[in-house]
């Protein structure tokens, strides 16, 4: 175009069209492939079982993805790990928002750390659906750990239902296992059912609580009380040390009238200061006796035995419901029915029954 300062008037000013795009710095720059290397599941494997943190952490990756074709590389790896599983202890670390659970991951995973052990921190967190992002597990909540050669943190896994997110903590527990991690802490908000998954993969169940103003029993739901092993008085330092007292003489009181658990242990009561260390042994006490307890009177086995089967079962569960809730013609056929049920045009019960009826002539047919 022409430019009003090429007019005579302006001689010996040059104005000259511009470009459009910048040139490359490097014209020769071969773009690179944004798809990382994909693995074998053989590489993954011997990769974990050397303790490479890197290859754990990508497996891992692969068993949260929701993509067919890492799921099935995804339990390859697994099904080659399994030999190398199971010679961990497994605890469950459960409490309120606020109750303390980072500060004292934080510092129950150094005292692992310091007795020579391998730590590993996953965590289930149903919330995590919600924010897309995970909560627990982060990194940066445990500072100290974070930085440790012999610690593997790893938030909740976000996509899909409880039983799913539980399922790929389950899966990430066998791979840590096989790359050496001796003691595993699952981690989870105590204030829904992700407890109770929790518990059916673990070997102690850690409660969490706080002394409070005298109702600590009202916030807590019984079910998650009846399923500790051991309950922790945390913030029992400064001013608070007798009232933390107070309250572990109320919750010791509560669990006499529980019924004995079925592994014979009688749940303890400590208190213990997450944040100015103080008493961390005397929880680590109780955990230990719990492991020396569970594993001489067989029930730590046969506990562990009733999960694989509880696991098999959830996940046939699982992947029945996937498939029949992802099939489109059940999908329309659902919404159809919720229609005529809502209108009183049918009963829920024949209606469920054509459902189901339909859905199993689809699966013959295949
Ligand atoms: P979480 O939500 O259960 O993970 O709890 P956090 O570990 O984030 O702790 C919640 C708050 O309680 C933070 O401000 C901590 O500094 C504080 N806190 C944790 N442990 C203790 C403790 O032992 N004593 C005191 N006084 N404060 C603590």
């Amino acid at each position: 175009m022409e430019h009003p300062e090429n007019n005579e008037k302006y001689k010996g000013l040059q104005v000259n069209g511009g470009v459009s795009s910048q040139p490359t710095v490097n014209p020769y720059r071969r773009p690179r492939s944004s798809r990382p290397r994909q693995f074998t599941a053989g590489e993954y494997v011997e990769g974990i079982l050397k303790g490479d943190m890197s290859m754990l952490g990508r497996a891992v990756t692969l068993v949260e993805s929701t993509a067919d074709i890492h799921q099935a590389l995804a339990q390859e790896v697994i099904e080659k790990c399994l030999p190398y599983t199971g010679n961990s202890k497994r605890i469950g670390i459960t409490g309120v928002p606020g109750a303390g659970k980072s500060t004292s991951i934080d510092v129950f995973g150094l005292h692992v750390l310091k007795q020579g052990g391998k730590l590993a921190v996953l965590a289930i967190d149903p919330s995590s659906e919600r924010t897309r992002g995970s909560i627990l597990g982060d990194k940066t909540r445990m500072e100290k750990l974070s930085v440790e050669q012999n610690a593997f943190i790893r938030p909740s896994p976000s996509a899909g239902s409880l039983g799913g997110v539980a399922r790929k903590t389950r899966e990430t527990i066998a791979l840590c296992e096989a790359a050496g991690y001796d003691t595993i802490f699952v981690e989870t908000v105590g204030v829904g059912q992700s407890e109770t998954a929790v518990h059916s993969m673990v070997d102690f169940f850690l409660l969490i609580q706080l002394a409070g103003t005298g109702d600590e029993l009202q916030g807590i739901k019984r079910g998650i009380m009846e399923m500790a092993d051991g309950i922790a008085i945390n913030k029992a330092d400064g001013d608070n040390v007798s009232r933390a007292e107070l309250a572990a003489a109320q919750f010791r009181n509560a669990l006499h009238l529980f019924p004995p658990t079925p592994s014979g242990w009688r749940p303890e009561v400590v208190t213990y200061s997450g944040y100015y260390e103080l008493n961390i042994d005397k929880v680590w006490d109780m955990i230990d006796r719990y492991f020396e307890y569970v594993k001489q009177n067989g029930y730590f086995d046969k506990k562990r035995n009733e999960q694989a089967k509880y696991w098999m079962l959830e996940t046939i569960d699982e992947q029945l419901r996937n498939d029949f809730y992802r099939r489109p013609e059940i999908k329309a056929l659902l919404e159809q029915k919720e229609l005529r049920v809502l209108n009183n045009e049918q009963s829920s019960f024949t209606a469920a029954h054509e459902v189901l009826e339909r859905y199993f002539r689809i699966i013959e047919e295949r």
